[in-house]
């Protein structure tokens, strides 16, 4: 029952609504008809997308629109010329035809590759399923079979709306247009349906102002005609759907706000009335363009008088037109205007993608920079690895100590950058012993009191060789003092307490405990109760009495770190 009234409701929606128009069939058929290809034109498209729109006057249905062009079809005729070129159009027509429902109308709208099909009572599903199913005719097909056998993909914009009040038929046409510009931007041979992607001007985010493929032409522009007089609407809404625009059109700013605001960033140019009634064109102008900045104002005026036309350019309008206007100038100045907002919008959009750019270098640079820190962090550690490897024939003193500074220094309150530099300090507090000759460095008997002078150069010249390294001058304090004592006996400045740095004062503990626990070629290492008990006996002579109680505290993460602790 449901069904008989669907198909009953079909039947009623396939009556071509202009068949009453004329009554001489053959005048019928030439006025409504494209004489390539023998589909409907224009003029019939126009009337039965109105036809269908008052059929949804008072029970509101879906339809489904989808505007189909030949992928690279300049080439046929390039390469076959404009008979065969003729011929494949015709035979795309048929099976675009014989790929869609009986009840679906099918246009050549815009003359030349492109076809426009109305699918009433189409839902998305619906529009989707008949689309692919061209989409693989047209895969499967062979064209001009007898000579050339050629092949021909196409792709397809769609969109789908409910047939009444409230949704505009111009819309829907623009939607599916945009949809067509997206599949064709994103490969050709394809569907696209509108709001499933960025249908507007702005390319997706990052695609930065890369213009459209070579050979692609841009989608339709987009006209807002605002005229207090309809039959000027119409008018224009010819003039300029012939010169290839696509037209909205309002008679009052209430009705232009309002498509303003549903087409936010479709509309290219507003071509606006200077007297909209008692309404005022140039404010309308300003509410359009502050719905969208993008969109272009231009004043139509049967007044053309300087103070209009001053007034206009100083309310933001981008050009002064006076009526009457012939169609050419007209269209030349809407290419003008529509050119200039393509101009704005590409400079906005590189000012975004150069913004993108700096990002993406900062990110590059501090990455970079991180790399840098850690080379550098790698050239300190390979340098005390020599250093141990000549000294102590071991490559990990340096390391070990710097590993248990940290703990300690850590467990005594030390903020997250005095750890660092502790850790560095420690890391390199013998780095002055480049300097030393190998004859005193590595002497296995006593030294004599001038070598051992010399051998206390050694904090000095550390100091000397890192204090200039980038971020190093607080870990070359502690390099410098690292062989001070507690009581002030120690060297090369003989300070006290707490003039010797707290990392120095940490690293003395820790060096010490590292010399008694390790194992050196003449002395086994000691016991951790030892280490312990030896620091503690001097702790107020030549350790910091709150270090050697943080090491109590601590003891058992130091021999973890230390890798002493039993496995
Ligand atoms: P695209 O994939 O971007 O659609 O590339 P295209 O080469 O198909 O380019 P476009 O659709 O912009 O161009 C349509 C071409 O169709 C331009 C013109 O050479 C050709 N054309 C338009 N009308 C006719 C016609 O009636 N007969 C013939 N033979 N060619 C036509
Ligand atoms: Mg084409």
């Amino acid at each position: 029952m449901a069904n008989d009234k669907l198909k009953r409701r079909k039947n009623k929606l396939v009556k071509p609504p202009w068949r009453d128009l004329l009554a001489d069939e053959d005048l019928l058929q030439l006025a409504i008809r494209d004489p390539l290809t023998g589909l409907l034109n224009r003029r019939a498209f126009d009337e039965h997308l109105r036809w269908i729109w008052k059929q949804g006057k008072d029970q509101p249905f879906p339809v489904g629109l989808l505007v189909i062009d030949i992928d690279h079809f300049k080439a046929v005729n390039d390469s076959y010329g404009h008979v065969v070129g003729d011929r494949v159009l015709k035979e795309c027509a048929a099976l675009a035809k014989a790929s869609v429902r009986e009840s679906d109308v099918v246009c050549r709208y815009y003359g030349g590759d492109e076809l426009v099909v109305i699918l009433p009572l189409a839902d998305e599903t619906e529009t989707r399923r008949i689309a692919e199913r061209m989409l693989a005719m047209f895969r499967d097909a062979v064209l001009c079979r007898d000579t050339y056998e050629l092949r021909a993909t196409i792709s397809i914009g769609a969109s789908t709306m409910i047939a009444g009040p409230g949704h505009s038929a111009e819309t829907f046409l623009i939607q599916a247009d945009r949809a067509l510009y997206r599949a064709k931007q994103t490969g050709r041979n394809k569907l696209c349906f509108a709001g499933e992607g960025p249908d507007r001007d702005d390319p997706p985010a990052g695609q930065g102002a890369s213009p459209a493929p070579a050979g692609m032409a841009n989608p339709r522009r987009v006209v807002l005609v605002v005229d207090d007089e309809p039959s000027l609407c119409v008018l224009f809404r010819r003039m300029l759907t012939r010169a290839g625009f696509a037209v909205l059109d309002a008679q009052t700013t209430a009705d232009a706000l309002a498509i303003a605001e549903r087409e936010r960033g479709m509309i290219d140019v507003a071509l606006v009335d200077l007297h909209l009634g008692n309404e005022d064109g140039l404010d309308l102008l300003k509410k359009l363009r502050g719905v969208d900045e993008s969109t272009i104002g231009i004043v139509i005026t049967g007044q053309a008088t300087l103070e209009n036309a001053v007034a206009s350019l100083q309310q933001g309008a981008y050009d002064f037109v006076q009526k009457p206007v012939a169609p050419a100038q007209l269209a030349a100045v809407l290419e003008r205007a529509t050119k200039y907002r393509r101009l704005v919008l590409e400079n906005k959009r590189y000012q975004s993608h150069l913004e993108d750019m700096v990002r993406e270098k900062n990110t590059a640079l501090s990455r970079a920079l991180d790399q840098v820190t850690d080379s550098y962090q790698f050239t300190l550690e390979a340098m005390a690895d020599m250093l141990d490897t000549r000294e102590k024939k071991t490559g990990a003193h340096s390391k070990r100590v710097s590993r248990m500074a940290v703990v300690l220094a850590r467990r005594m309150g030390a903020s997250l950058e005095e750890i660092e530099h502790i850790a560095t300090g420690a890391l390199l507090h013998d780095i002055g012993k480049v300097g030393i000759p190998d004859s005193i460095l590595l002497k296995t008997g006593p030294l004599t009191d001038d070598e051992r002078e010399i051998m206390k150069t050694h904090p000095h010249l550390g100091y000397n060789i890192i204090k200039a390294g980038p971020g190093l001058e607080p870990a070359s304090e502690i390099v410098l003092a690292h062989q001070e004592r507690f009581d002030g006996t120690g060297y090369p400045r003989g300070l006290k307490g707490e003039e010797i740095c707290l990392g120095a004062r940490i690293f003395a503990v820790i060096d010490t405990y590292d010399a008694i626990r390790s194992e050196r070629p003449y002395s086994k290492g000691r016991s951790a109760q030892e280490a312990l008990a030896e620091i503690v006996r001097f702790s107020g002579t030549q350790f910091d009495p709150a270090v050697v109680e943080a090491l109590k505290s601590c003891q058992a993460e130091i021999e973890d770190v230390g890798g002493w602790s039993a496995p």
